[in-house]
């Protein structure tokens, strides 16, 4: 091994905490010694290993992590297995359904940020066989691996809640902003129709764990915004359901958005988790402690349950008991992301079985702790790299403003810019970075170089 890359396996080693760091990596961060870019990973001596590393998804994590790897090894065998064709940039959905951009701004290929010298096999996986150390495909292909990481995202659930047809979203009031840019698009008509007309308009989030908590949030701030903007707030009710008793997980954050609610006539009803809906006669079934509610609407956002894919979840992966067990997120170190039964396999992104996370912000983390580990486990060596929790969430509060919440395992706030960037103060400068900054920082972190 080389001077170059001795002192990067060293510098990496020394990884824990955090330092000053940002939103998908904006800033100085706080694991600059362990986050090798492509450029400074060709100036280190890659390692030299015939390894058959097999990534599951090829999501925001799963090509992030190749391409570090791919940038770090010589002569392993990658292999990136997901029949998804289109990549979607998720944190846009949001932008589009509230007109703020085109369908096209949250579009592309997952070929676009394929790394050279690794394998995309257009599959999905069907069987996780990890005493075997082994995936099957759907179409019965065997891909034997020596290392695997496991980024595959998270499953909508629609299906638990009874009545509800994705085919309808976009019409009769019904929205549902986490489905897919199409829908996306057919939920900002939905939210315009209101905005005209007025009458009910139920938001909410599910009961279950979930991608980007604060989407929801958001998306109610935007409405009522919106309708503020058209002149028509005052032929509206705003009704925001939470799942539980806090709005969101983190105390502060949690107080802060249940003033802002209040203050803009939004009412907020606790403990409240969408059971059925009948689109036909516009109407949501909530189960609540008292038993089910029945609410008329003119608009709704569903936000369905979420857990892990069915190939996950059915497979010896997931935790088998706790917390995470019934929804099928992967038994992993909340740490260092290592499977705390099956040493040669990881979990990255959404799919994790850790206390937080689930957004891009937290992959752009997780990712060089995995590599790490990964490297580390090949070179014969030990790594400290750890992953804190971090989460971040641009909440928009209306349109031209947003705060910057970022936080840790520990609810802690983060800021990546202390004394610049206030976390719970509506900024135009958050807003702008959620609006032009985020989405070249988060193809970046696709191409490793972030
Ligand atoms: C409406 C919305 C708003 C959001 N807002 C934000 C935000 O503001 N900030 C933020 O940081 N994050 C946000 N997120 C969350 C962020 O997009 C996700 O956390 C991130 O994409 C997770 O990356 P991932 O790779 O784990 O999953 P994904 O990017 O979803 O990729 C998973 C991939 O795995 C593949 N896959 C699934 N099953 C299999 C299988 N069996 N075999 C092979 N492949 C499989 C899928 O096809 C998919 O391509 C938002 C998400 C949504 C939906």
């Amino acid at each position: 091994m080389g001077k170059n890359a001795r002192r990067a396996m060293a510098a990496g080693a020394g990884m824990t905490g955090r330092g000053r760091r940002a939103f998908l990596g904006l800033g100085v961060a706080g694991a600059a010694g362990l986050i090798l870019s492509p450029s400074q990973a060709a100036a280190a001596e890659k390692l030299k290993s015939p390894a058959r590393i097999v990534i599951a998804g090829a999501g925001a994590a799963g090509l992030a992590v190749a391409a570090h790897l791919a940038a770090r090894l010589d002569g392993a065998r990658i292999t990136l297995i997901d029949a998804r064709r289109p990549h979607f940039y998720q944190p846009g959905f949001t932008l589009v359904a509230a007109g703020i951009k085109p369908t096209a701004y949250v579009v592309s290929t997952t070929r676009e940020y394929l790394p050279d010298g690794v394998e995309l096999v257009e599959e999905m996986i069907a069987e996780f066989d990890p005493e075997g150390s082994k995936v099957v495909t759907a179409d019965g292909h065997v891909h034997p691996y020596d290392f695997l990481i496991v980024a595959t995202g998270l499953q909508l659930d629609y299906a638990a809640i009874a009545g509800m047809d994705t085919e309808l979203i976009g019409r009769d009031g019904l929205g549902s902003i986490y489905h897919s840019p199409a829908k996306a698009e057919a939920t900002w008509r939905a939210l315009s129709g209101f905005a005209e007309r007025g009458g009910v308009g139920i938001f909410l989030r599910p009961g279950s764990e979930m991608k980007c908590a604060g989407a929801p949030l958001k998306y109610t701030f935007l409405a009522d915004d919106y309708l503020r903007r058209r002149g028509t707030r005052g032929k509206a009710e705003i009704i925001y359901h939470a799942n539980n008793k806090v709005l969101f997980s983190v105390p502060i954050v949690h107080e802060k958005v249940r003033m802002l609610f209040e203050e803009r006539g939004i009412e907020t009803r606790y403990q409240h988790q969408l059971a059925a809906i009948d689109p036909g006669r516009r109407l949501a079934v909530f189960n609540t402690p008292e038993g089910q509610q029945e609410v008329g609407y003119d608009f709704i956002n569903v936000v369905p349950p979420m857990r892990a894919p069915d190939a996950v979840r059915n497979s010896p992966l997931p935790w088998r008991e706790g917390a995470w067990a019934k929804e099928g997120w992967l038994e992993v170190d909340k740490h260092s992301l290592r499977h705390q039964r099956f040493a040669n396999i990881f979990a990255v992104g959404d799919v994790a079985g850790v206390p937080k996370g689930k957004t891009a912000a937290s992959v752009k983390w997780q990712v060089p702790v995995v590599v790490d580990h990964l490297l580390a486990a090949l070179a014969g060596r030990e790594s400290s790299a750890a992953y804190d929790g971090y989460t971040s969430c641009p909440m928009i509060t209306r349109y031209g403003r947003a705060m910057l919440v970022e936080f840790d395992y520990r609810d802690n706030l983060c800021p990546s810019f202390p004394g610049l960037i206030a976390p719970l103060e509506e900024l135009w400068i958050t807003w702008l970075i959620k609006t032009t900054l985020l989405k070249p920082t988060y193809i970046s972190m696709l191409r490793g170089r972030a």
